[in-house]
């Protein structure tokens, strides 16, 4: 009888550890802020520098004219010294 008793709680507490790590496991994927779906094409932009075409978050903005985008440091630098 003794036994029977002790098995009953082993199956109790694996399923309370079972249920304790699928709670956690939801709560993790909950906080997890949604990935970047990598289907959705970039907005590639074109420097106004020298005219290479980059993708949106590997270009710099221009620092007098923020809707003015360039390839590189150097090549905003060289365009808005210019001006
Ligand atoms: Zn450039």
């Amino acid at each position: 009888m003794g036994k029977i008793v002790l098995w009953i709680l082993v199956g109790l507490a694996a399923y309370a550890a079972y249920r304790f790590y699928i709670i956690s496991v939801r709560r993790q994927e909950r906080s997890r802020p949604p990935a970047k779906d990598p289907s959705l094409p970039e907005v590639i932009l074109k420097c106004d520098h020298c005219g290479v075409m980059l993708p949106q978050s590997e270009a710099i903005a221009g620092q007098r004219e923020p809707a003015k985008h360039y390839c590189s440091i150097e090549h905003r630098r060289a365009e808005e010294a210019d001006q």
